[in-house]
């Protein structure tokens, strides 16, 4: 029988309006205050300028308020550093996202370490990332946060669970390691020196590609009836197509989700479900002086 086929859109709309709801209760919580995410583009790389005017138009259409910062790419460090350190500074910002990749010559390492922690809404510095290894409460990167609630929306028992995941990096395959162990499944991370991959993907019952090359994982790597979340996304000349050779593997697989629609839409609302979680845990922190 063929897989379900998970539909990312829907379950991204459905969190979107969720945050929606958020918004409105701690706007009429906090005086009007509404969560602000600021967003800072350096350079012209067409993706990266389609991606964050995605995020700034989702941001607006939840009801929080969208702060740019748009800079050429032979912005000096120090002048990108400063800037960060102002929004950590600006009370009206709630979240800080830098997008990547910044322009060479720029250290994104040190970019993202300046970024307030509280502020942190796609979760990349060290210290968000030691609270997820911890399995301590703090703000989870998007995109594996998006995959686990596809996980959830979708049914698929993660307690007991043989994970696998194809991919180790730090935006994608190490946080949903942590999330994935944080919720009691066994899990198995690969890249690109595991041995035999294949038979390493057949005892998954969940199989979670994050990897970056088009339909690597074919039908017969899949155990019948496994959940399958394609995180790629790779440009071909068939148009964007998954890590997963989706036609084969919707014959084996219990569910499956589909590029574009699968895991995509989810980041951005992730995102945004962040910088709600991050205004809410500032006034927790420092509640507003009552007039
Ligand atoms: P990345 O930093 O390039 O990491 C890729 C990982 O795949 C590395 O750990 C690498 O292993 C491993 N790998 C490469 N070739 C392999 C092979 N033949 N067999 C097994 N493992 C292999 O990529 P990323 O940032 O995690 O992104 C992965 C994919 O997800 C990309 O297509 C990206 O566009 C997509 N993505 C989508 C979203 C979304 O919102 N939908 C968000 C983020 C990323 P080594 O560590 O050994 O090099």
């Amino acid at each position: 029988m063929a897989a379900t086929v998970i539909d990312g859109k829907a379950v991204a709309a459905e969190v979107r309006a969720r945050v929606a709801d958020g918004v409105r209760e701690f706007a009429e919580a906090h005086g009007g205050h509404v969560p602000g995410l600021a967003t800072v583009l350096v350079g012209d790389d067409p993706a990266s300028h389609v991606y964050v005017g995605n995020k700034r138009k989702l941001t607006e259409e939840v009801g929080m308020r969208s702060i740019h910062h748009g800079l050429p790419a032979e912005t000096p460090e120090e002048e990108l550093l400063a800037l960060v350190a102002e929004l950590n500074a600006d009370d009206d910002v709630d979240g800080i996202l830098v997008q990547l990749p910044l322009p060479d010559g720029i250290d994104q390492d040190a970019v993202i370490a300046t970024i307030d922690p509280r502020k942190d809404v796609d979760a990349l510095t060290a210290g968000s990332a030691g609270l997820l290894a911890q399995g301590r409460p703090g703000l989870v990167p998007c995109t594996p946060q998006g995959v686990m609630e596809l996980l959830r929306h979708a049914g698929v028992e993660v307690q007991g669970a043989d994970a696998v995941i194809v991919g180790r990096s730090i935006l994608v395959g190490r946080p949903l390691a942590s999330l994935l162990l944080n919720a009691s499944a066994t899990v198995t991370v690969c890249h690109s020196r595991t041995r035999d991959l294949p038979e390493v993907c057949r005892r998954a019952d969940i199989l979670v590609a994050a990897v970056g090359s088009p339909r690597l994982v074919e039908g017969d790597w899949i155990k019948p009836g496994a959940a399958v979340i394609d995180v790629g996304t790779n440009r071909t000349d068939d148009g964007l197509v998954g890590d997963v050779d989706f036609e084969a593997a919707r014959e084996v697989a219990g569910a499956i989700t589909p590029v574009p629609g699968g895991v995509g839409p989810m980041t951005i609302a992730m995102l945004l479900s962040n910088t709600l979680r991050a205004a809410g845990a500032r006034v927790e922190q420092s509640p507003a002086p009552s007039s």
